[in-house]
Parts: structure tokens; sequence; C-alpha cells
């Protein structure tokens, strides 16, 4: 087992305080909302697409401190990024807070690397995963409800 200290690192403090894109859109089109029943994480997803492009993504909810964090640096992590990007990442988050990243794969996720002790926590990874699910949902149909469940 790590440390919580591991777990909860300052970044990730830093993201639940004062989450990024946090807020409704208006002009969104594909939204998604996810459920984490054990925790009781929830959050609603928006994102504009432009063509193939994610011009913008926002999201607001309730939840614990990995979950507000996780939605906050992923909104930031997939702006400006292409469908397949942003399915690429939605991969390598998965693969990282499962524990089955690569360690040489790690430094190339950027922040999105400070989830890496989330690993060690197996009822985290839902918490850290839920936007994830809710990006993969919404990237597949205009309107997607998902539930880590
Ligand atoms: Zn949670």
């Amino acid at each position: 087992m790590g440390s919580l200290a591991s777990l909860y690192q300052d970044l990730i403090l830093d993201h639940n305080r004062t989450p990024r894109n946090y807020r409704s859109m208006e002009d969104a089109n594909r939204k998604a909302e996810g459920h984490n029943p054990l925790c009781g994480d929830k959050l609603t997803l928006w994102l504009r697409m432009e063509g193939d492009v994610i011009e913008d993504a926002a999201f607001q909810g309730s939840g614990c401190a990995i979950s507000r964090a996780s939605a906050s640096l992923m909104t930031v992590a997939v702006k400006g990024k292409s469908r397949s990007q942003a399915e690429d990442l939605v991969e390598r988050f998965r693969r990282l807070v499962t524990g089955a990243l690569e360690p040489g794969e790690v430094p190339e996720l950027g922040k999105l690397a400070a989830f890496a002790g989330v690993a060690e926590f197996p009822l985290r990874v839902k918490c850290a995963s839920l936007s994830w699910h809710a990006l993969r949902a919404a990237l597949d149909q205009p309107e997607a409800i998902v539930s880590t469940e």
C-alpha cells in the first residue's frame, strides 16, 4: 500500500480546491453524465466539438477530491485535442490508474501522472476514472449517461 501522501499530491489538492473549467456550457454539442455509486461522485461533462477537435470542455458536479481533480485536469488536457488524441489519453489514463502503464510512459502524461498513486488504492480508481468514462461516452454519442458500476 502506498501512503496517502503519495495519493493526495499538491497538484491534486490544488485542482480539487480550484477546479479548472468548472462551469456549465451553453453552446456544448456533447454532454455526458457520470456517476460512481461506490463513492457518491457525480458529474456532468460538456464538450464543444468542431469537426474532429474538442474546442472546449467543462464540467460540474459533486464528489471527492480525486474525482474533482481528475475531471479538472482531464478538461485541461483534452482541450484542443482531436478525437483520436483524446481517446488515446483515455486509454493511457486508464492504464496509469490501474498500474498497467510502463514506467517509461508515465512522464508522457505530464500533469496527469500525478494520479499514478491511485493505482495503489483500488477504491479510488473509479473516482479517478469517472470523468474519463464520461469523456469517452461524450465522444461516442451526443448525450450519454455512464456509471462506473
Ligand atoms: Zn470518489
